[in-house]
């Protein structure tokens, strides 16, 4: 049952083979054994979720339930949960109790699912390794010494070690796609705009976006359904007709134009990654894709750009954290203003103050025009490159990651390093396209993911070209051992 898809899961909850309650409890059982030390999630409620899975197991039993009724989700804790303990893996809110649900968590609550628990990630969603986090690294199951990539590295751990069916994430660089590379995992982002980013706690705003993470590309459809929609709390929420992300599952992949951009296989790239991805893009040619080379001439410039964007809106994002409103506060303090400093000096880990400091700096007066400004000028150009790339091909595909899950520590003290992680990801954030990653191989027993980008909202057919490598190959059913 723990490898069971959600498709199989609905099935066996339908057919009554098992409970919701069972269901839950099972994962509970393991996440009391295994969690420990693997570190997947920082807050977990066996009453609270056993309590939503009664009230599934009733609504199946009163035949009303969804596609995900009693289906246990993990959820990224960057996701307000009313009631919950809601940290983003901060000092800062360590204690700090969401009164509301993000949209996103109201999306799963209506559909019948159970909160399996909060799961750890970067403080504030800003690392590629989870060891930001004020809670604690997480491990990597495949190989406990190793990452699991970040900031939703709590997400993937959980699902990789199964420890939830599948879980939320988000992705404002690369934090959902890069952390299911390095763990095996399906993972979506979708377009910017399609997952209502209320009651998110805000990284970088124009960047953010909430996805599905979990172990196939089907199974990321069905959260889809339940994940995106319009929502007026939210002003950069798109207003567009409810689709049925799996409705194009199954269509074959002849003459699918697959883009190759070149920039995406040179200096950087591991060439253990670079054989399993090429192989992966031989198994699409025999699928009866074809493949042209692309150019995205300004992938150089995404890291660069990111580096000041993403800051300058954490800076500005991150002022609500005071001490006044809630959160965090200091014990002693002379006035208002050393209130302010020593709250932000404690709560705050050396990651966030540096994107803080970086962002203040970028966006003061005299260095706008030079920073700031640029940076808005080149994203635009980044645009470019993909629109001009998707007149040639339907998607694009390369890498999800430079390399594969790397040592716990190893690149801790060099920030451009861990930056670079980000590589092929950032982009796509940059622009607003989705991108998924999806499980296409091992490198020295490590998982390599394959990064595929679409056009915008083309997530149903960027699911199909997920799934139909899926019926071939068997790499997204693969389990870290023990
Ligand atoms: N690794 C990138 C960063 O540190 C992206 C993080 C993310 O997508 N949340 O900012």
């Amino acid at each position: 049952m723990i490898n069971a898809s959600l498709k199989a899961l609905s099935a066996a909850l339908a057919g009554k083979q098992v409970s919701s309650v069972e269901l839950t409890q099972q994962y509970l059982d393991r996440i009391a054994r295994l969690n420990p030390e693997i570190n997947a999630y920082i807050t977990v409620d066996a009453e609270k979720s056993l309590a939503q899975a009664r009230a599934a197991d009733a609504r199946i039993a009163a035949g009303n339930a969804g596609p995900l009724t009693g289906i246990p989700f993990a959820q990224k804790d960057i996701f307000c949960v009313q009631g919950w303990r809601t940290t983003c893996g901060s000092k800062m809110l360590e204690n700090f109790i969401a009164p509301y649900d993000a949209h996103v968590i109201s999306q799963f609550d209506a559909a019948g699912a159970v909160n399996l628990g909060k799961t750890n990630m970067d403080e504030f969603a800003m690392g590629s390794s989870n060891e930001t986090s004020y809670f604690g690294k997480v491990q990597n199951p495949w190989d406990r010494t190793r990452v699991p990539g970040g900031s939703s590295g709590g997400s993937a751990a959980a699902v990789a070690a199964r420890l939830a069916p599948a879980a939320t994430g988000t992705d404002t660089g690369g934090s959902i796609r890069q952390p299911a590379s390095l763990c095996g995992l399906s993972g979506l982002k979708p377009t910017y705009g399609v997952c209502s980013r209320y009651g998110m706690i805000a990284f970088a705003s124009s960047l953010d976006q909430a996805g599905p993470m979990a172990k196939s590309s089907e199974d990321l459809a069905l959260m889809m359904n339940v994940m995106a929609g319009f929502d007026q709390r939210d002003s950069t929420s798109l207003q567009r007709e409810t689709e049925d992300y799996t409705r194009e599952l199954g269509q074959p992949l002849k003459g699918l134009r697959i883009g190759l951009p070149k920039e995406f296989f040179a200096d950087g790239l591991d060439g253990g990654v670079a054989q399993v991805v090429l192989e992966a893009i031989e198994q699409y040619r025999k699928l009866g894709a074809e493949t042209v080379e692309i150019s995205l001439p300004n992938t150089k410039l995404s890291i660069p750009v990111y580096y000041v964007l993403a800051p300058a809106e954490a800076s500005s994002n991150l002022s609500r954290f005071d001490g006044v409103r809630y959160g965090h506060r200091a014990a002693e303090y002379t006035d208002l203003m050393d209130m302010y400093c020593k709250t932000r000096a404690e709560g705050f880990g050396a990651e966030v103050k540096r994107r803080i400091m970086v962002g203040t700096y970028v966006l003061s007066a005299g260095y706008y025009d030079a920073y700031y400004l640029k940076a808005q000028q080149l994203r635009r150009l980044i645009a470019q490159d993909f629109e001009n790339a998707f007149k040639q091909c339907d998607v694009i595909m390369g890498p999800a990651a430079p390399g594969t899950a790397f040592k716990a520590g190893e690149k801790t003290n060099d920030p451009v390093a861990m930056y670079l992680e980000d590589l092929y990801t950032i982009a796509v954030n940059l622009a607003g396209l989705p991108g998924m990653s999806v499980p296409a191989g091992f490198s020295n027993g490590l998982p390599v993911g394959l990064q595929i980008i679409g056009n915008y909202f083309s997530e149903a057919r960027m699911l199909n070209v997920g799934h139909e490598y899926q019926q071939v190959t068997d790499w997204h059913t693969r389990m870290p051992e023990g």
